[in-house]
């Protein structure tokens, strides 16, 4: 994940400041020290951290941080501020027409992640804001970015325009815009060709797109890898295109931040949208203030909640929950569980949102979480309904056949079956104490 020693040495810049009783200037300056250097090395741009540490100061200074209450909390809160700021403050959305068809024009370098995006931005829109997108194939440079483009559009079922690599990318355009039409699209997103570098014929190709379909929106898909190179990259985007917004992808990759933390306050244009791993649904709507609690290790207990609403099966999980507090639970609750989990992501990846919880989420092998849960789920659809209802019924001749189906030993399964008498033992404490849902990922 992104920015994870950023974080962790602005933690402990805090820490020091916040462990002291009194605050005085001089450890307050030791602290804005320490939050230079962890920026200067997270690869921020040079004067963004230079204005940025002298905005904190002079913050701090005018709210007589020194003689409050409790000073070092808040320069804490000075910090948060001026991060948001940073990274945008406001959240930016697309800009729907109120009638008629809105245009997305997707540019960016090669392997940025541009395609992908596309999708994933189309599925957004059409999964949560009810429009009907239509995809658009103008990448007609890189190889096999047509198909990569089918592939992810009939993923989420939404039509690709395409005319093939034969026609330019100009004329796929404006035929585009007439099917959009006649077929009742509201959202129109154009994939670009992008190139390994830029150059006047990338940009000449685009410029041509942009003045034919007058797109709406101009997104730009910079990867967080990359550091502080996306400024120059967003810039030069940014002044032969004039770019709406910015999509920030790979930042479930090991960026050190600075690309995030310069871009927006350099180039002025604002990210949208974040790009957090290769599936169509890694993708997540741009909030500063939220990006601002991870950066600093407050965690963003908002998002993690979102995601608990959007991906887990309510019903389903309640009346399992239920079961297991009447002591009633089988392995077919066990399997609605962890298909539940499976659904919110990666465990590391969701400890991460829990306030507190960064430095123990950077420990978990989630590789090894996953092969588990992933060879426990296995077993558990090798059984019938009836075995999971009843698991007492598994004697020697049934694990054989489980084990065979489910491509493990008969040693995996007993492993499975000691597990969930363990979590059934758990369910019947908890649920004699009127207790809650046990944590199932603590008991792995
Ligand atoms: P394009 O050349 O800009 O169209 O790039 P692609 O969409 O083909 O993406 C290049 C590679 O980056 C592919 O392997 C994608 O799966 C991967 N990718 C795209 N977005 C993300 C992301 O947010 N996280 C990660 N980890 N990989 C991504």
């Amino acid at each position: 994940m992104a920015f994870e020693s950023l974080t962790e040495r602005m933690s402990q810049a805090f820490k020091n400041l916040t462990g002291q009783g009194k605050l005085t200037e001089k450890n307050m300056n030791d602290m804005l020290k320490e939050v230079r250097m962890s920026l200067l090395e997270a690869d921020v741009n040079y004067t963004v951290v230079k204005d940025f540490i002298a905005r904190v100061k002079e913050k701090a200074l005018g709210e007589e941080v020194l003689s409050a209450l409790n000073p070092g909390q808040m320069v804490v809160k000075i910090v948060h501020e001026e991060i948001t700021e940073l990274l945008g403050s406001e959240e930016v959305e697309v800009h729907y027409k109120k009638s008629g068809i809105t245009t997305l024009m997707m540019v960016g370098l090669q392997g940025t992640g541009k395609t992908t995006a596309s999708a994933k931005i189309a599925n957004l829109m059409k999964k949560k804001q009810g429009r009907r997108p239509l995809l658009v194939a103008c990448d007609v440079v890189r190889p096999a970015a047509i198909e990569q483009l089918q592939t992810l559009g009939e993923s989420i079922d939404v039509e690709v325009f395409t005319l093939g690599v034969e026609t330019k990318a100009l004329e796929t355009a404006r035929q585009a815009m007439r099917y959009a039409q006649e077929n009742g699209y509201d959202t129109v997103l154009f994939d670009t060709a992008g190139r390994l570098h830029i150059d006047e014929e990338l940009m000449a190709e685009l410029s041509d797109i942009k003045a034919l379909i007058q797109p709406d929106e101009i997104l730009l898909t910079v990867d967080a890898m990359t550091g502080q190179d996306i400024v120059n990259v967003a810039q030069s985007f940014h002044d032969q295109l004039s770019v709406t917004g910015l999509v920030l992808t790979k930042l479930d990759g090991d960026s050190r931040g600075g690309g995030i933390l310069s871009v927006r306050s350099i180039t002025h244009v604002p990210v949208m949208f974040v790009g957090l791993g290769e599936k169509i649904d890694d993708l997540d709507v741009f909030h500063p203030s939220r990006m601002a609690d991870r950066i600093l290790g407050m965690g963003d207990m908002l998002t993690l909640i979102e995601q608990a609403q959007e991906k887990m099966d309510m019903e389903a999980s309640q009346k399992s929950a239920q079961r297991m507090m009447k002591g009633s639970f089988t392995l077919n609750d066990m399997l609605v569980q962890f298909q539940q989990i499976k659904k919110m992501g990666s465990l590391g990846g969701m400890m991460k949102l829990i306030p507190g919880f960064g430095k123990m989420a950077s420990q978990i092998d989630d590789a090894r979480a996953e092969g588990t849960m992933k060879k426990s789920e296995a077993i558990l659809l090798s059984m019938t309904d009836y075995e999971r209802e009843n698991p007492a019924c598994l004697k020697a001749s049934r694990k054989n056949r489980i084990a065979k189906g489910s491509g493990t030993s008969v040693a995996d399964v007993n492993r499975m079956l000691a597990q969930y008498e363990k979590m059934q033992q758990m369910m019947k404490m908890m649920g004699g104490m009127g207790g809650k849902m046990p944590n199932m990922a603590a008991m792995k």
